[in-house]
């Protein structure tokens, strides 16, 4: 699975790196990062999770 942040969109919240520390953290200047690319199987309900939590709609993902 491939997880997409959309660098104009987050606004580094952390919202998604509470919801998987594994998959989400924030970079440098403050704006979310994948850690893991492709993401594993096991964090799609996760994934999922974090797209609709997350405030600006700023993750995406595709198989
Ligand atoms: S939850 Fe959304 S806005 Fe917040 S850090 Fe993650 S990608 Fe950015």
């Amino acid at each position: 699975m491939k997880v997409n942040i959309d660098p104009d969109a987050c606004m580094g919240c952390g919202v998604c790196g509470t919801i998987i520390p594994e998959l989400f953290s924030l970079g440098d200047e403050g704006y979310a990062i994948i850690l893991l690319d492709p993401a594993p199987e096991q964090y799609r309900d996760l994934v999922q999770r974090a797209m609709d939590e997350c405030p600006e709609e700023a993750i995406s993902a595709k198989d």
